[in-house]
């Protein structure tokens, strides 16, 4: 497909409209109020359509029809082998939709149409697919007790789950939530971010045509203070499954104090740190490797490898490798399944991460490349990919999460200091180590803080691993059959015999 196909496909998609109402009870609401917002797309600047703002009276409304879904039984009540075919056709239904639900996903949030078609869809969709196999696979546990007596260790659905997701991976992180929380039985409230509330809302849609009951997902656009504030409040629902900046997660557990002390899962920032050693032989690839993860998705991904670390030694001939792929990474415009790096979520995105490089600026790390906006005639929000040298640990740039095409190169003598440097942070996501030697690569994988450790590699990924952070990067995981335990409660019943 070119260029032109998807203009022609968004101008359709656009002439036609698209629904920014609530999903609640299986339909389309307006806001009780009546309010909605602009939905802009950062490739042009333009009014994509008006989406309803959810208030804590409409949050309220999708808990009472996500309750009495549960109360019911509507869903959990289903035998496994039915559960498990509603989330089979609805991953099928996301897989028919899949060039409506990419072309969506890049207006939305400006990622390249590729992206979108060949990740974002078929990895959400493969999510649902997974869980959805799962749920007849999945056994309790009977307790080894005495003979007089049988203990049953049953998992039962947690309740009423609220999702709250950010703007970055809208379908995937939203899958990463519904997958097993509607695998194990439970309604959903799922509020979007405000930035990127349109592939959520055509899930919902897909999922009811796919057999899921009316009420068991519920869709409440809006913003954070208002409905996401509200749902984090309520009173009714039982876990709140969150993906996010580290402040919204700070809140998150205060809203679970100041009501109900539900259960919070963040999923918040990173700061990753790459540790290129100079024993390791392939410069070229680990050069390519540290380029194509920073730059993806426009470095807007919680995983970022956004501080590369690199022995003294190397130094120089790894930057110089890393600089020969960067003009792969060329800012173009999203709907051009050629376009690799695409358009900032939005104009605030854009002054956050100018700010981060002024500031790395004055604070004298060394910008070899990019620096700047650019393809402003568009009326885009685009930033050229740009990498820092000489960038001390203690610099806003090495310990803040910049969340944009931005990357700090920090150097090292000795494995020690690599360690030390990689763990001066308060995050503690994702981490990487690229060496030959067996041992050091134990060593330093051992050491490192961090959800999950690449040896050699970055880029490798999937539903089967669990993914999540340590220290200020988060708790409890995404993914993998250990996501069951963050949206289900262990009960134990004793019988004697
Ligand atoms: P954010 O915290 O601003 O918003 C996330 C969600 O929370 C949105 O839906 C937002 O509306 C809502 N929200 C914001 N303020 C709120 C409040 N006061 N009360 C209730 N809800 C509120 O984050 P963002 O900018 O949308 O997303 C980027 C962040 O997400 C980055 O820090 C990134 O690292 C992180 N992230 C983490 C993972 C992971 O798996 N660890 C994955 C993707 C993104």
């Amino acid at each position: 497909s070119s260029r032109d196909f998807w203009h022609a496909r968004a101008a359709e998609l656009l002439a036609r409209g698209i629904d920014g109402r609530m999903w609640i009870e299986g339909r389309r609401e307006d806001a009780a109020d009546g309010q909605c917002f602009d939905c802009i797309s950062p490739l042009d600047g333009r009014v994509l359509t008006r989406v309803a703002r959810g208030q804590a009276a409409d949050i309220h409304r999708a808990v009472a029809s996500a309750r009495a879904a549960f109360v019911d039984r509507r869903w959990a009540g289903k035998s496994p082998a039915a559960r498990k075919k509603v989330l089979q056709d609805f991953a099928a239904a996301m897989l028919a939709a899949r060039e409506e639900l990419a072309l969506l996903e890049t207006l939305d949030m400006g990622k390249p149409i590729q992206h979108s078609l060949s990740a974002d869809v078929p990895g959400a969709a493969r999510c649902i697919q997974w869980y959805g196999e799962a749920v007849d696979k999945v056994y309790d546990e009977i307790a080894p007790t005495a003979d007089s007596a049988l203990a049953l260790v049953t998992r039962e659905p947690a309740g009423v789950v609220g999702a709250i997701v950010p703007w970055n991976y809208p379908m995937l992180m939203a899958a990463w939530k519904l997958g097993p929380a509607l695998a194990a039985g439970n309604s959903v409230v799922l509020k979007p971010s405000e930035k990127s509330p349109l592939t959520a809302l055509r899930m919902a849609e897909l999922a009811l045509e796919a057999g899921l009951p009316p009420g068991v997902l519920n869709v409440v656009p809006g913003y954070g203070h208002e409905a996401g504030e509200a749902l984090a409040l309520h009173l009714d629902v039982d876990v709140i499954g969150f993906t996010g900046s580290t402040r919204t997660g700070r809140r998150m557990l205060e809203y679970a104090g100041r009501s109900n002390l539900k259960r919070i899962y963040n999923e918040l920032g990173g700061k990753s740190a790459n540790i290129v050693f100079a024993d390791f032989d392939d410069l070229e690839g680990a050069a390519a490797t540290a380029a194509g993860s920073m730059f993806y998705n426009q470095g807007e991904s919680c995983n970022a490898p956004s501080r590369l670390l690199l022995q003294e030694d190397i130094a120089d001939a790894f930057l110089e490798k890393l600089l020969a792929q960067v003009p792969q990474y060329a800012p173009g415009d999203p709907l051009d399944p050629q376009t690799t790096l695409g358009a900032l979520v939005d104009a605030t995105q854009t002054q956050t991460v100018l700010g981060y490089i002024a500031s790395g600026l004055a604070e004298g790390a060394q910008c070899l490349v990019g620096g700047t906006r650019v393809l402003e005639h568009t009326g885009g929000q685009f930033v050229a990919p740009t990498v820092f040298d000489k960038v001390h640990k203690r610099m806003k740039i090495a310990q803040e999460e910049i969340f944009g095409p931005v990357l700090a190169v920090l150097r090292f003598r000795t494995e020690e200091e690599a360690i030390a440097i990689a763990n001066d942070s308060t995050y503690g996501l994702h981490a990487a180590v690229w060496t030959r030697n067996l041992d050091r690569a134990v060593r330093v994988s051992r050491a490192l803080q961090a959800g999950t450790v690449h040896v050699n590699q970055y880029d490798e990924d999937d539903i089967t691993v669990p993914f999540g952070g340590v220290k200020q990067s988060g708790n409890g995981r995404d993914k993998s059959l250990h996501a069951f335990d963050k949206y289900t409660e262990l009960k134990t019943t004793w019988m004697r015999i």
